[in-house]
């Protein structure tokens, strides 16, 4: 009987060079744009107790239908649960160390949901985001928005646009909440039945329905931004006049409320106009003030983004921008000797910090300098019975066509000033 073959887990991929490279330099860019804000990076791990998720959504879909959960061997078995975004997590950490206000945390790394996969959407899929804990300045939000937009700029993406809402505080939420699910009410029997279900359990996640259908109804609704507590509206004033200062545009989406419950205040989402209406949010984030407190800690302020690396990839793509890094070798060595010269010639570049690549198996001269042309190389250094009696070897500059041979003594030294032109 053939063996059976497996093929990588449904809404999972393979990242094969240059796409895996790709996304090393778009770490890269955002490593380096939070470093210079003062983030430091936090790994935390991939799985954690499942109530660290329960507690902090349990009226959202990410939380209730989403999660890969699991029990471990232990006696009694712990439940736990992969990762499906990475606030509760750091929350948590938080919780477990105590560390210094402000923390100022970046993270890069896989999130998992167990979601129906489509384009754009994966059950593993990577984000890169911070999280602020201990400081409810908006001029932080202002900051922390400010990050992820240089951040898309700095990729070259140009059509993303910043959508802005304030969800309020617990001490406005009640009134608006009343007034949203009376209009709700009032008009339930115009909404999908999906959106009934969701009105019992959450009114404000109606508000998230895409749903043609419900669409008039929502459009009619009263929207948080009128219901803003005095302190939760100058808040709300501050964030977008910093916003105006930096220069920043933002458009105000009063149905904003994003995906999980524990938002409070300033919320946002990134929109890439160059994907398909049902992907283009590219990344998001918001204040999360009492999510520490909810993880059993002290009452500590939030704020935090995450931003989809696999989709903003895709406006990448689609903006013609951000293409993955040339992995070409500077050097590709044909050894029509023995192959023995190949090993040490790559060796010595590659220990000078150069880029060497080789055939292997004795292929004919002409195999592999076809192997030489595949690789991109900008050099092919050519060993041969000849250059080995004279001890010099051939360099051919690729590109050009031109050849010249050099003592293999100052080979290193002649490949550095060739490739640095
Ligand atoms: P969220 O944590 O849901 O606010 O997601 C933040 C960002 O992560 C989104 O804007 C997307 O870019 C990305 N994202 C969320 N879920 C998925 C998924 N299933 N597949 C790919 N990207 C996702």
């Amino acid at each position: 009987m053939a063996s059976p073959t497996f093929r990588a887990p449904k809404g999972t991929r393979d990242i094969l060079s240059p796409e895996s490279e790709r996304r090393r330099a778009l770490v890269e860019v955002f490593a380096a744009l939070a470093g210079r804000a003062g983030f430091g990076e936090i790994e935390s791990p991939l799985f954690e107790n499942i109530g660290v998720f329960l507690r902090v959504g349990e009226t959202t879909d990410i939380v209730t239908k989403e999660m890969f959960d699991f029990h471990d061997k232990g006696d009694p078995p712990e439940h736990l649960a992969l990762r499906p975004e990475l606030t509760a997590s750091i929350c948590r950490a938080f919780v477990e160390h105590r560390p210094v206000v402000p923390w100022k945390v970046w993270y890069a790394g896989p999130q998992f949901r167990y979601e129906q996969p489509q384009a754009g959407r994966y059950r593993q899929f990577t984000q890169v985001g911070v999280e602020v804990l201990g400081v409810d300045d908006p001029l932080l939000d202002v900051e922390i928005i400010a990050l992820a937009r240089r951040f898309y700029d700095t990729l070259g993406l140009g059509r993303v646009r910043l959508l802005l809402n304030s969800l309020g505080d617990p001490t406005c939420r009640p009134a608006y909440l009343e007034a949203l699910t009376a209009h709700l009410l009032d008009h339930a029997a115009e909404l999908s039945p999906q959106a009934r279900v969701t009105l019992e359990r959450n009114p404000l996640r109606v508000l998230d329905s895409k749903r043609a259908e419900d669409q008039a109804v929502i459009d009619a609704a009263p929207v948080m931004v009128d219901h803003l507590t005095d302190e939760s509206a100058a808040h709300f004033a501050a964030v977008t006049s910093g916003l105006d200062r930096l220069g920043i545009d933002y458009e105000i989406s009063p149905r904003l409320v994003r995906g999980l419950d524990y938002y409070t205040r300033t919320t946002f989402e990134f929109a890439a106009d160059a994907l398909p209406g049902a992907q283009n949010a590219v990344g998001g984030g918001g204040r999360y003030d009492g999510l520490v407190a909810d993880l059993g800690g002290p009452d500590t302020p939030g704020i935090g983004f995450a931003l989809g690396v696999d989709r903003t990839l895709l406006a990448c793509d689609a903006e013609g921008v951000f293409p993955a890094p040339a992995t070409a070798p500077d050097v590709f060595v044909v050894d029509v000797v023995d192959g023995t010269h190949a090993l040490t010639v790559c060796e010595d570049l590659r220990a000078a910090g150069l880029a060497a690549d080789r055939a292997y198996g004795g292929r004919s001269m002409k195999a592999q300098m076809k192997a030489a042309g595949r690789s991109g190389a900008r050099l092919a250094v050519i060993v041969g019975d000849d250059e080995l009696a004279t001890g010099r070897v051939t360099v051919r500059d690729l590109e050009r066509g031109e050849q010249t041979t050099v003592p293999r003594d100052d080979l290193v030294e002649h490949v550095r000033r060739a490739t640095a032109q």
